[in-house]
């Protein structure tokens, strides 16, 4: 592994905090649609800018830097107060797999669109009665030629009514032990046979849905990695998924901390309670600063997902819903404080946030499930 010399990372920093103040970031507005709008439009912007798929190969319109650069870049857009680029499936979850395994081909026709976010993707894993123990996924992929036919049925995938693309498990043996008989496929959402159908969360949002497929034709190259070994890869997709957003969530966490708290202190708010809640907070993020350390060497070693994925996922779940259940604890005095906008955000967006968090500790795997993860293959533990 190379270590990437401070001074380049620096004078990197330097040129990203300087690209962001110019460009200035966009305002963020509450209402899903208009929100979507205005991420893409932010996606393209940095994209355009050369500061999306720092780490991924040229071929695919990264940068072939590092992941220092990257995890140096968001911290730099998040203390900018700037928000992230809508496509994250993409960008933290799926593309990373797309570049490890896919050919030549998906790479180049692929990749590039997802950067730039013209081309939204979604994560049709979790079904019905197939969430935790994913692999026992039903949707089936029969070979007819040159084309799978797909049919069965997802939920919970985030953004399948805007996405151009799905990252799509299917069973395409159902003869075998159930991990080997699965397959990933990369979709076409305007495909015909798909229907999708909004769900709405707890925050009032539409932005997952249930994804229907009757009969959908899949080109056969849309397939990623080998027929039947499709389980590898969903693991590297889930173990990106668990350290990006972990390292991300990090520095946004910190940064709304700071935030809260510099606005009540200057509106004079500083009792006991502001105090005890920011003790609470410090702790949870101090404990989840210990944990990341290690990520990003993990992450440029490339070892693949690991069961230390699954603690830094279940840290990141406490720090995340302590620290933002604090915030919204702290709502009534934030009030108080004349334009008070913790993150250039209304204190509304914090409720938002608040019940968002909620969800921390079920997307990317639940945190009992995780917790298994860790017991049995990190400590040790005999199976239950
Ligand atoms: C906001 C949000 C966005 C999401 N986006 C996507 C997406 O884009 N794509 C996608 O494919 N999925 C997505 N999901 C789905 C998510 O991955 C699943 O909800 C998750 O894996 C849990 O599966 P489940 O909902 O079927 O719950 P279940 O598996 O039915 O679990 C229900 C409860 O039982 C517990 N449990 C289950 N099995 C065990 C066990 N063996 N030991 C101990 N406890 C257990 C779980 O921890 C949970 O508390 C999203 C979920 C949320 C909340």
């Amino acid at each position: 592994m190379s270590t990437v010399p401070t001074e380049e990372l620096d004078a990197f920093r330097a040129r990203a905090r300087e690209w962001l103040a110019a460009v200035g970031p966009p305002e963020v507005p509450l209402d899903l649609d208009a929100r979507f709008a205005v991420l893409r439009r932010w996606q393209r912007t940095l994209f355009d800018a050369g500061w999306l798929g720092l780490s991924w190969s040229k071929e695919a319109g990264g940068q072939a830097l590092t992941h220092a650069h990257q995890l140096v870049f968001v911290e730099e857009l998040v203390r900018a107060r700037a928000p992230q680029p809508i496509g994250l499936i993409g960008l933290e979850v799926v593309g990373p797999s797309i570049d490890r395994y896919g050919t030549d081909e998906q790479r180049r026709d692929l990749l590039p669109r997802m950067l730039s976010g013209a081309d939204i993707w979604c994560q049709g894993f979790s079904e019905p009665e197939a969430g935790s123990d994913l692999a026992s996924l039903r949707t089936r992929a029969v070979l007819h030629g040159d084309h799978y036919v797909v049919t069965g049925q997802k939920i919970w995938t985030s953004w399948a009514h805007e996405a151009q693309w799905c990252a799509l498990l299917v069973r395409t043996d159902p003869s075998v032990r159930k991990q080997a008989g699965i397959s990933y496929l990369l979709v076409d959402m305007s495909s015909p046979g798909i229907t999708t159908r909004p769900i709405r969360q707890m925050t009032g949002d539409r932005e997952f849905c249930e994804v229907f497929l009757d009969d959908v034709r899949v080109p056969r190259s849309n397939l990623l990695g080998r027929e039947n070994e499709g389980w590898a890869i969903t693991s590297h997709t889930l173990g990106s998924e668990r350290s990006g957003a972990t390292l991300r969530r990090r520095v946004e966490l910190e940064v709304a901390l700071e935030d809260a708290l510099g606005q009540l202190r200057s509106g004079g708010i500083d009792d006991d309670r502001v105090r005890a809640a920011v003790g609470r907070s410090h702790i949870a993020m101090r404990v989840l600063d210990a944990q990341t350390r290690r990520t990003t060497d993990r992450l440029a070693a490339d070892t693949g997902p690991t069961p230390v994925d699954s603690v830094d996922k279940l840290v990141l779940n406490e720090a995340e819903q302590t620290v933002l259940a604090e915030i919204a604890g702290l709502l009534g005095p934030l009030r108080a404080v004349p334009g008070a906008r913790p993150l250039g955000l209304r204190s509304d967006r914090w409720a938002h946030e608040h019940l968002y968090s909620r969800a921390a500790s079920i997307y990317g795997g639940s945190a009992q499930v995780q917790r298994t993860i860790v017991a049995e293959r990190l400590l040790g533990l005999p199976r239950g």
